[in-house]
C-alpha cells in the first residue's frame, strides 16, 4: 500500500510537537475525492491549536492547518461535477454548506484533521472548484479559505456592502488586508488603522487603502474616522480588537452600520468593559460575530476574486545567490526591509567554514586601503568604501570578538607613487582619504627611513579576519530568520524554481554565470604566526606590492601578495612564497633577520572574482518558471565582479543592492516584521 507524509501534533503545548509520519494514502468513498495538497496557508488559529490556547475542541494527534488548495487526483464513483485534474479549495468546516456555522466540531485542523499532509480524502461537497484559467497560485487559493471567507462573510454575510460605502479595518493583519482588497475591488472607500506608520505606508502603497489612521498617535481614532467621513461614520468595521476597541467602533459606525467582530486582540479591563448593548442601541447598528463561513460564501468569494482578477497577497521569497562577503552583506541589508510576507534564502555552492579556491571570501587578507583616483570606477568604489568604513567602525565597536574586525593604523610606503597618490596627499579632504576617522598624515623622512621611498602615509583603518567575519555574517543572517540552501546553480534563473514564489534573485555569485567580461585574478599570500601591530603596504620599485595584514583575534599575519589576472594555477608556487617573505623581511618590522625567521602556517591561493569595466550592479526582468510550474516574470539583480576589494566595499554595495530593490518596490523602507 502506498504511503504519504503526514504531520501530526503529538500533544498541544508547542508547534515543536508536530512530528512527521508515513501513513497509508487514504482511499476514497463513493461520494469523496482524493485531494493532492499543493498549497497551505497558516493562520493564527494554527498556532493557537499547537500551543494549546485555542478555546475550542482539538482532537488528539490532530493533523494541523485548516487551509488547503490542491488538485483532484481521484474521484469517488458517485461524485458529479468534478473531475481528476480540477484545482479546488477545501472548505474550512466540512459540514457547513450554507448559513451560519452549526457547531465547533467540524473545522479542519482542530476538531477534525487538517491539511499538513500530502493527500486528503474529502466529501466532494466540501470542496470548491477554482475556475479554469484563474491566475491564482495554490498558495493564494489556500489563503481564501479562512482569511478570505472571514473577510467576505464580514462584508457580504449579512447586509451586503455596496459601492461607495466606507469600510474601516482594524490593524494590518491577514483578514484586514484581504478585506481591504475585496472592498476596494467592490468600489468601497477604505480606512485602515495600525500603530505603525511604516505598516500604514506599506498597505497604502501596496494595497491602495484610501485613508490610514495611526491609533498610537491618534488614540481617539473613532473621532478621526468620523472626521474622514464628514461626521457620518463608516458603514462597516472589521473589528479585530474586541472588548478593548468596540466602544470606539460603535462611536464611529454609521447609524445602522455593521460591526463584524472577528478578533479579540485588545481586551478591556473588567471595570472599563463597555455597555455594548446600550451603545449598539444608540446607533441602531448590527454587532455580528464572524466564525469563518460556509461553502456558499467560499464559492461567492472564489467567483469574485477570479473574475475581478484581484491579486491576493502571497508569501514571497527573495533568493540571494552566493554566500561570499557580497552575498552575506546583501542578504543582511535586504532583511532590514522585509514585509511580513517576505523572506530571504541564501543559495550557494560554498558557505563559510568551507574552503574552495573558487570561493574568494575566506582567502581575503583583509585590510582597507583607500585608492585615490578620478576614474568613474574608482570614484564609485570610494563611495562604497566610505560607507563600508562606517559600518565596520560600528561592528568593531559593538562586536569585536564575534566579528573579527579591528581598527588599527595602516601605513603605506610608495617607491613610485602615481600622480593620483600625489594629488590626493596634496588635498586630502577631497580625496579618498578624506573620510578616515583619525585623520591622515604624511610620514616624515625620518619615519620612512628609506631613501628609495618617495611617499609615506599613515591613517586609521581596519583589518578583518575573513573566515571569522564570514561566519559572523552568516550567523547574524540565520539568527534574523534567514534560511540557507547548499545548491549549485547552472543559471541564476534556476533559483526561481528552487523555492515557492521567488520574485527576485540577487546574483552575488562572484564571477556571474559565464559572463564573458568576468575573469579571475589569482592571489598568492602566506599566513604566518608572527604578529604585527599595524597593516603595512609597500610599493616596490618594480611596481609590485608587498603587504602585511594582521588578522584580528590572534589569527596571525597575512604576507602578500600577488595579483595574477587569468592565472588558473591552483597550487602555491614556492618561488612566490620566497619573494613574498624576503620582501616582507626587508620592509616590515617583525622579521629583520630574513625569511627563515617567519613561522609559516600555510600558503594561500585564492581567485579574486573580477570583471572588465568593474562591478556589475544591474537589474533585469526575466521570464521564468516558478516552483509551481507557472510562467511569470521575475527580477534578477546582478551584483558581482568586485575583484580584489570585496570586503572593503561590501556594505556600500549591499546598501545599493537593497536600494535598487526599494526603488523597484520589492522591499519596504523599513522591515515590518
Ligand atoms: C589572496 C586574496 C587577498 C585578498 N585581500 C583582500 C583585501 O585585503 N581586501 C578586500 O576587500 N578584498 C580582498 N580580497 C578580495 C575578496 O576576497 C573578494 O573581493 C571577495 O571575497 C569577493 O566576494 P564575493 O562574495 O563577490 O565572491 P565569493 O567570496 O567568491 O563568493 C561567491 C559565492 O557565490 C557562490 N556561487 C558561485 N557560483 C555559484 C553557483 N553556480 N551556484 C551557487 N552558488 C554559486 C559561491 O559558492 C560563493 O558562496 C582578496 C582576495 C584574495 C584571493
Amino acid at each position: 500500500m502506498s504511503t504519504h507524509t503526514v504531520f501530526r501534533l503529538q500533544s498541544q503545548g508547542s508547534h515543536h510537537n508536530i512530528k512527521q509520519h508515513a501513513e497509508p494514502i487514504p482511499t476514497v468513498e463513493p461520494h469523496e475525492i482524493l485531494l493532492k495538497i499543493r498549497g497551505i496557508s497558516l493562520n493564527y488559529r494554527d498556532l493557537a491549536v499547537a500551543n494549546g490556547t485555542y478555546p475550542f475542541p482539538v482532537k488528539d494527534q490532530v493533523i494541523p492547518c485548516s487551509d488547503a488548495a490542491g488538485e483532484i487526483v481521484k474521484i469517488g464513483s458517485h461524485v458529479e461535477g468534478l473531475k481528476v485534474g480540477d484545482r479546488v479549495v477545501a472548505n474550512f468546516d466540512v459540514t457547513n454548506l450554507f448559513g451560519p456555522q452549526k457547531d465547533w466540531n467540524h473545522g479542519h485542523g482542530a476538531p477534525i484533521d487538517g491539511f499538513l499532509r500530502e493527500f486528503a480524502a474529502l466529501p466532494a461537497s466540501a470542496v470548491t472548484k477554482i475556475p479554469e484559467g484563474a491566475k491564482l497560485s495554490f498558495a493564494q487559493m489556500s489563503g481564501l479559505v479562512c482569511t478570505g471567507v472571514t473577510a467576505w462573510n464580514a462584508l457580504y454575510g449579512n447586509i451586503p456592502l455596496k459601492p461607495g460605502q466606507t469600510v474601516l479595518f482594524q490593524g494590518t493583519g491577514g483578514v484586514s488586508v484581504t478585506g481591504l482588497l475585496l472592498a476596494k475591488a467592490a468600489g468601497a472607500r477604505t480606512i485602515i488603522t495600525s500603530s505603525s506608520d511604516d505598516k500604514l505606508a506599506y498597505v497604502q502603497k501596496k494595497y491602495g487603502a484610501d485613508y490610514t489612521i495611526n491609533y498610537k498617535t491618534q488614540p481617539n481614532w473613532a473621532a478621526e474616522a468620523n472626521k474622514l467621513t464628514g461626521g457620518e461614520g463608516v458603514d462597516f468595521i472589521l473589528e479585530n480588537g474586541g472588548s478593548g476597541t468596540i466602544k470606539q467602533s460603535i462611536d464611529c459606525i454609521k447609524m445602522g452600520g455593521i460591526i463584524a467582530v472577528i478578533g479579540f486582540l485588545s481586551a478591556a479591563k473588567q471595570e472599563d468593559m463597555p455597555d455594548v448593548a446600550g451603545l449598539a442601541l444608540s446607533k441602531g447598528c448590527i454587532v455580528r460575530g464572524i466564525t469563518v463561513g460556509s461553502k456558499q460564501l467560499l464559492e461567492e468569494l472564489v467567483r469574485f476574486v477570479v473574475y475581478t482578477s484581484i491579486k491576493m497577497p502571497e508569501h514571497e521569497t527573495i533568493v540571494v545567490v552566493g554566500a561570499g562577503v557580497i552575498g552575506l552583506s546583501t542578504a543582511l541589508c535586504i532583511q532590514q526591509h522585509l514585509t511580513p510576507l517576505q523572506s530571504v534564502v541564501i543559495v550557494a555552492r560554498d558557505f563559510p567554514n568551507t574552503t574552495s579556491i573558487n570561493y574568494a571570501t575566506p582567502w581575503a587578507g583583509a585590510h582597507y586601503r583607500p585608492v585615490p583616483g578620478k576614474t568613474p570606477q574608482i570614484v564609485q568604489e570610494a563611495t562604497w568604501a566610505k560607507r563600508t568604513y562606517d559600518v565596520f567602525q560600528h561592528i568593531a565597536t559593538e562586536e569585536p570578538a564575534a566579528s573579527g574586525v579591528q581598527f588599527l593604523f595602516g601605513e603605506e610606503y610608495l617607491q613610485k607613487p602615481s600622480p593620483e597618490y600625489l594629488d590626493a596627499v596634496a588635498d586630502v579632504s577631497k580625496s579618498a582619504y578624506g573620510h578616515l576617522l583619525r585623520g591622515f598624515e604624511r610620514l616624515s623622512v625620518d619615519e620612512i627611513g628609506n631613501s628609495a621611498v618617495c611617499l609615506g602615509i599613515r591613517y586609521w583603518t581596519y583589518c578583518v579576519n575573513s573566515p571569522v567575519y564570514a561566519a559572523y555574517l552568516l550567523r547574524k543572517f540565520v539568527l534574523k530568520g534567514g534560511r540557507t540552501r547548499a545548491y549549485t546553480l547552472v543559471v541564476p534563473d534556476e533559483a526561481f524554481s528552487l523555492e515557492p514564489n521567488v520574485t527576485t534573485v540577487v546574483n552575488c555569485s562572484g564571477l556571474g554565470f559565464g559572463d564573458p567580461k568576468s575573469f579571475i585574478i589569482r592571489g598568492q599570500t602566506c599566513l604566518v604566526r608572527n604578529t604585527c601591530s599595524k597593516t603595512i603596504t609597500h610599493q616596490n620599485s618594480d611596481g609590485s606590492w608587498s603587504f602585511a595584514i594582521p588578522r584580528p583575534l590572534e589569527g596571525g599575519t597575512i604576507i602578500g601578495g600577488t595579483k595574477q589576472p587569468r592565472d588558473w594555477n591552483p597550487n602555491p608556487m614556492p618561488e612566490i612564497r620566497q619573494t613574498l617573505l624576503s620582501n616582507a623581511a626587508k620592509w616590515f618590522p617583525f622579521a629583520s633577520n630574513g625569511p627563515e625567521t617567519f613561522d609559516v602556517v600555510r600558503d594561500i591561493v585564492g581567485r579574486r572574482p573580477a570583471r572588465e569595466g568593474g562591478f556589475r550592479l544591474e537589474a533585469e526582468m526575466v521570464s521564468v518558471v516558478g516552483a509551481d510550474g507557472c510562467n511569470r516574470t521575475g527580477n534578477v539583480i546582478h551584483a558581482y565582479g568586485i575583484g580584489g576589494r570585496g570586503v572593503e566595499l561590501s556594505w556600500g554595495i549591499a546598501e545599493d543592492v537593497a536600494g535598487l530593490l526599494l526603488k523597484k518596490g520589492i522591499i519596504m523602507e523599513k522591515a515590518l516584521l
